[in-house]
């Protein structure tokens, strides 16, 4: 029964095919066929986006050269005679790599789950009723429907089409769209021209299709030529090359400090204490501190921080398709958002109606005044939404308010849609800003019904009258026609915010067609009426647009709507434009991009514009050094939603294509989405900066104390197990928990960070390198005062065991003071991030088992201290904690901030 590309599918006619398939271009496959089907086929889908399997994670975290230098240090040490030490790096070593692949599992769980947020999906005939499945479930037989904006998800055999274009770059080349049919072909006819195929990883760019499965998966040409779909799982975001870059100058900064400490430590003995011992133990102490304070971890740190952002970002709405787009997000200086939908609720209702012989009403009037009722019934006519079987009328928002308010005036618009069918259409779009439909009058009389927006029509237009809603007969009044009377009208309107629509007519000569390459149709119009749709704004969006405003955000709203509807909209929703804060397309198009750039930061309203303008606004901002976060959803909106660096398609209207251009998709279709994810994407940007120090610091201390003993010619300060034990514990938990810590309360209210400052600026880099000093100054302090050289046997363990208890738990405290700029630990709460105060508590119970458990003396070198050692240890920790404290506060009180 299979299919396959070898047996020229489009050289078969659809009948043939679906006869070959056992399908039905009507009721489809049945689902337990299908899923018969789905099981010996598979899932239509491609390998290659697949993550690691646990085990190779595992596996993974030893194939770094740094645990292997540990490793060749401990088998050396080993032979030289200190196996526990060996044992016991080699259990920290496992530690970590539980560690790290907890956090990788994490982050690689969290990106699948993304994947699956926004996989495509697909509207099929199954059992005979229209269903929407997952793309992945589609199998040879099935039957989908397209339209324009749609992904084409497997290859297919057209079975029906209307005026279907698709873009099939992604496996041509071929960047212009081409035409789709349900015509039988020529067995040689190439790949790019089999009109009556859709491919997969191709689109639909105009009109609409059924079609019938032939390949799925791995079996289709895509699939063939083995060419990968970009996918949620992409490289590493900028900040982790940036920080991958710092990791490898670090290490190479650490590998020489690790040196120069083995060869000092090596060089100061006499020669004849030169021995295998020493040098060993000097190896090991290097390389321990070279694993300690490498960063090596900190790109994989970024991954679990992005990704715990995207989960909380999906929980607001905002569907992230890459992780770099978490990261981004934070910086974004611009919002271009659409009005309709976005900004307001996209729930249309006809406010107002005017009919040309100065008729006019309100929808709730019930008005049944004849000229009302034939501007009403032109309205229903020329429009693609269609009743359901109980009534309610679906399609677009702005068609089926027309709709509605026909049946609220008494119209039957089921019956006067079937009475006066549609004989031809021109579809309306966003560039024409009109729709014109061909009806057959009363009389046999073809009449072109036009409604769009008003200048489109009035420019068209030279009388006005009426239509008579019994007979469809147009009546042309004799009064001259007032060209601004009409203008002014829709202006008036326009002022309140509402969407004005303007309805005309013309006697037609042609019976069957309108001609699409022809304006002739729908010129010498005579206009019937107004009609005013009101869409009540969001009423969250003025909040989120007063945060954004406190953020240094720019806002702006980009409507194919009329500029004075658009100024209202924008003063209700707070954008509060001037006149000079709004520019119409037409003016756009007038204006140089020099110009365009220089007016650009005043303009908070783009109105009338085409969705090919959204593409001039995105480079616009991007050439004044913005980064840019543009809404859309048609497919003529891909192009700026790529451009732009966080391009963000909407969830309920959106098609797909508009989805594959976007980095983010809102799931509610809402404004505040897009500011909710801003704010999370900031929170990430400062909790990676937050850990990034942290960790920092606590290496800069590991480094110093030990480079500073060698220097003042102490006895080794720290032991190896020491230093790998401190990195343990300080370096995994806390340091992930900080991924956790909430929101900055000024984090919508500083400036957008910019393109790409350093992860160190706004003093974080002096501030690292102060407090590590400090902390590492602090521990080799309280060494020094419990060592006595001329002792060494006895007070060198004590010495010892309280550096390493004072640097452990500095590294704890410290920790604190890291989870907020600006607010004191007693502001914060110690249990507000529970993780964090665990994963301390835990390795302060962990450090007194190395203390006072017996068994741990041998293993770690320490020895148990007497409360009064213990007390010293415990102040000197938490001094570098109360010099951030202390700083934060002066720092508030300098900038009188309370
Ligand atoms: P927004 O940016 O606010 O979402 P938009 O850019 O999607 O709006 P369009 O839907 O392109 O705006 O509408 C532009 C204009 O076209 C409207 O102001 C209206 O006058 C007219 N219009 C909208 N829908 C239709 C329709 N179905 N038929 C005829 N004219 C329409």
């Amino acid at each position: 029964m299979s299919l396959t590309i070898e047996e020229k599918v489009w050289a078969r006619t659809a009948e043939d095919i679906l006869a070959g398939l056992k399908s039905n271009a009507e009721t489809g496959l049945t689902s337990k066929e299908a899923a018969d089907r789905l099981r010996q086929y598979g899932a239509n889908e491609l390998p290659g986006s697949t993550g690691h399997s646990a085990i190779q994670l595992f596996v993974m975290q030893f194939a770094d050269w740094m645990v292997a230098l540990l490793a060749a240090a401990g088998i050396i040490s080993a032979l030289v005679g200190d196996i526990s030490d060996t044992l016991l790096i080699a259990m920290i070593v496992f530690g970590n790599a539980i560690i790290g692949f907890a956090q990788e599992w994490k982050a690689e769980k969290a990106v699948d789950a993304l994947r699956k947020l926004s996989e495509p999906h697909i509207e099929v005939i199954r059992d005979g009723a229209v269903r929407k499945i997952a793309a992945t479930e589609l199998t040879p037989g099935d039957i989908f429907r397209v339209r324009a904006g749609s992904a084409i998800p497997a290859d297919a055999r057209i079975v029906q089409a209307a005026e279907a274009e698709a873009d099939e770059s992604p496996l041509t080349g071929e960047s212009l769209a081409v035409e789709k049919n349900d015509r039988t072909l020529a067995e040689t006819t190439a790949l790019p021209d089999r009109s009556c195929m859709l491919f997969c990883g191709t689109a639909l760019t105009n009109g609409h299709a059924t079609a019938v499965v032939t390949a799925t998966g791995t079996h289709t040409e895509l699939g063939r030529i083995a060419r990968m779909i970009a996918t949620a799982q992409s490289g590493p975001t900028p900040l982790q090359q940036r920080l991958s870059r710092l990791s490898k100058q670090l290490a190479l900064l650490v590998l020489g400090i690790c040196i120069a400490i083995f060869v000092a430590g090596v060089v100061r003995e006499p020669f004849d204490r030169w021995n295998s011992r020493l040098i060993s133990e000097m190896l090991l102490t290097a390389v321990s501190l070279a694993v300690a304070a490498i960063p090596e971890g900190l790109p994989a740190i970024v991954t679990v921080a992005l990704a715990l952002g995207s989960q909380r970002m999906a929980a607001r709405n905002a569907i992230v398709r890459r992780l770099s787009a978490v990261e981004t997000l934070g910086s974004v200086d611009v919002i271009c958002s659409d009005k309709t939908g976005t900004l307001t609720q996209n729930r249309m209702t006809v406010a107002e109606i005017i009919a040309a012989d100065n008729g006019s009403a309100r929808t709730d009037s019930h008005d049944n005044e004849t000229s009302v009722r034939g501007v009403l019934v032109a309205a229903s006519l020329c429009n693609d939404a269609r009743p359901d079987p109980d009534g309610t009328p679906t399609g677009t928002a702005t068609e089926v308010a027309l709709l509605t308010a026909a049946i609220r005036n008494g119209i039957a618009i089921e019956s006067v849609q079937t009475q006066w069918p549609k004989l031809s259409e021109r579809p309306f779009s966003s560039d024409r800003k009109r729709m014109s439909s061909l009806h057959l009058s009363e009389s046999h009389q073809p009449i072109v019904l036009v409604k769009g927006a008003v200048e489109r029509i009035l420019e068209r237009a030279t009388s006005h009258g009426s239509l008579c809603a019994e007979t469809l007969e147009l009546r042309v009044a004799t009064t001259p026609f007032d060209h601004q009377h009409w203008a002014d009208h829709a202006a008036v309107l326009a002022s309140r915010g509402q969407r004005v629509l303007a309805v005309a007519a013309r006697k037609w000569a042609v019976r069957d067609t309108l001609q699409s390459d022809t304006d002739d149709a729908e010129s010498g119009l005579t206009i019937l009426g107004l009609l005013a749709i009101h869409d009540p704004v969001r009423p969250e969006a003025a909040d989120a647009i007063r945060q954004c405003h406190s953020a240094g955000i720019h806002t702006v709203m980009i409507t194919g709507d009329h500029q004075e509807t658009a100024r209202a909209v924008a003063a209700e929703a707070g954008l509060k434009p001037t006149v000079d804060g709004s520019m119409s397309g037409q003016e756009l198009e007038s204006v140089t991009d020099q110009e365009l750039q220089n007016r650009l930061p005043d303009i908070q309203v783009f109105a009338r514009v085409a969705p090919e303008h959204k593409l001039r606004i995105v480079k616009a901002w991007q050439a004044n050094g913005a980064v840019v976060a543009m809404t859309g959803d048609g497919v003529n909106d891909a192009p700026a939603l790529k451009q732009a660096e966080i391009g963000v398609a909407m969830g309920i209207t959106g098609t797909d294509v508009s989805r594959e251009a976007s980095e983010m998709i809102i799931a509610d279709d809402n404004f505040a989405t897009i500011v909710a994810a801003v704010e999370e994407g900031r929170v990430v940007y400062d909790n990676i900066r937050k850990f990034v120090a942290y960790l920092l610091t606590a290496n800069i201390s590991e480094i110093l104390v030990l480079f500073l003993g060698v220097v003042f010619g102490l006895p080794l300060p720290l032991l190896p197990v020491q230093i790998l034990w401190i990195n343990l514990v300080t370096d995994g938990l806390p340091a992930l928990a900080l991924g956790f810590e909430a929101a900055e309360q000024d984090v919508m209210r500083r400036k957008p960070r910019g393109r790409e400052p350093s992860i160190f600026s706004d003093g974080l880099g002096r501030m690292v390198i102060a407090i590590g000093t400090f902390m590492g100054a602090c521990s080799l302090a309280v060494f020094i005062m419990n060592y006595e050289p001329g002792a060494t046997e006895e007070t060198l363990p004590i010495a010892r065991t309280m550096l390493f208890t004072t640097l452990a738990l500095s590294q704890l405290f410290y920790v604190l003071s890291v989870r907020s700029n600006s607010r004191t630990l007693w502001e914060l709460g110690l249990w507000s991030n529970y993780r964090l105060a665990g994963a301390i508590i835990l390795g302060f119970v962990l450090q007194m088992f190395i203390l006072y458990l017996p068994a741990c003396h041998k293993w770690f070198h320490t020895v148990s201290l007497t409360p009064s050692q213990l007390l010293v240890a415990l102040a000197a920790s938490t001094l570098p904690y109360f010099v951030v404290e202390s700083t934060k506060l002066w720092k508030r009180r300098k900038a009188a901030i309370p």
